[in-house]
């Protein structure tokens, strides 16, 4: 039985175990597949103030548990996949038997990435897909890589597969790019990345070892089919909420994203908080991720303490 679980271990969590350690509230946190969320599966972050020369993710990642830790947060490396809101304390499964149980609740489980559901690409995963580019780069080294999609991920993943790839060749299905200005213009600039615009991805192609051989695309402009060869394929297309395992537990947007009262983190559920990517389709970032972390441990502290009523109903 705990007074408040955090599950997630991203900027968002773990920000909400540095303040609820602070206020002596002895969190655990239950880290999840990813721990430290998907900032351990990037290189320098450029845009987190406090560092004027960057950092790398994963060291910030890092930093942060060691900083909720210093101040008595606990962590288990574990992934909770069935939840009961219904009453207090609530419940929580890990696997098919062990239970947690807690009075508060903060939800900051993130997104995960998304796949294109093409045949060939799930079975080729670490055979020549992957969806991250500094987790597995280096094992393209003198390699021809596809990188699919047309935002900012994919201009990153792109610019850093650079690094050992021979060719990038970047696959879009429209002509007009979805990323930021400077990431375009910064993944324009690299003789390294070709462009493949208005391509729909149809199918991952294997050799019979299972490894990849090419990108079946449509042509979009002919209709036509084409094969690129390629020996890896970066799949950079966005992110999906982690809440299946809430379904059903607490009101979520037709994307899946917890819906939190306006300027707050509370959730439908009194007690329940959410915070970070799980609720957030339009900021993403791990400033605002952190940010809202800080909010759910005070929204939750408070919640706790009685000087603050749960009122969800304002929202309706
Ligand atoms: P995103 O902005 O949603 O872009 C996803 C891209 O994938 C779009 O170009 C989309 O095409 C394409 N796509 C989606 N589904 C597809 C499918 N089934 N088949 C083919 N293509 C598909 O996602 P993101 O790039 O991951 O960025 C998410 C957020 O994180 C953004 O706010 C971004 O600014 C931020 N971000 C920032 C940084 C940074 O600043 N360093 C780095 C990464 C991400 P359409 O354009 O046709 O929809």
């Amino acid at each position: 039985m705990h007074r408040v679980i955090v599950l997630g271990s991203g900027p968002a969590g773990l920000t909400a175990a540095i303040y609820l350690a602070r206020a002596n509230m002895q969190p655990l946190v239950v880290e999840g597949p990813e721990p430290g969320g998907q900032l351990t599966t990037t290189t320098d972050v450029e845009n987190f103030p406090g560092f004027p020369e960057g950092i790398l993710g994963p060291d910030l990642m890092e930093n942060m548990r060691k900083q909720a830790e210093r101040f008595g947060a606990r962590f288990r490396r574990a992934w909770v996949q069935k939840v009961d809101l219904s009453s207090r304390p609530f419940k929580l499964w890990i696997g098919e038997k062990e239970t947690l149980e807690a009075d508060a609740l903060i939800i900051s489980t993130g997104a995960s990435a998304k796949l294109l559901g093409i045949p060939g690409e799930r079975e080729s995963i670490g055979m020549g897909v992957s969806t991250c580019a500094t987790c597995d780069g280096f094992f393209f080294r003198g390699k021809r890589i596809i990188v699919v999609g047309g935002g900012d991920s994919a201009m990153e993943e792109a610019t850093f597969l650079t690094r050992f790839a021979s060719e990038v060749t970047v696959v879009h299905r429209r002509d007009q790019l979805r990323a930021s200005k400077i990431m375009q213009e910064r993944a324009r600039q690299n003789d390294k990345i070709k462009w493949c615009m208005n391509r729909t991805p149809l199918e991952v192609v294997r050799t019979e070892q299972g490894t990849v051989a090419g990108l079946k695309v449509r042509n979009n402009e002919t209709g036509q089919e084409e094969l690129m060869e390629t020996e890896g394929i970066f799949v950079a297309i966005g992110h999906k909420p982690n809440t299946d395992f809430l379904k059903g537990q607490l009101e979520m947007d037709e994307l899946g994203y917890i819906r939190v009262k306006p300027g707050s983190t509370l959730t439908s559920v009194p007690g329940v908080f959410a915070c970070g990517d799980v609720q957030d389709r339009v900021y993403r970032q791990a400033i605002t991720a952190a940010g809202s972390g800080c909010m759910a441990a005070l929204d939750c502290e408070r919640w706790l303490e009685g000087s603050m009523t749960h009122d969800w109903s304002q929202t309706l």
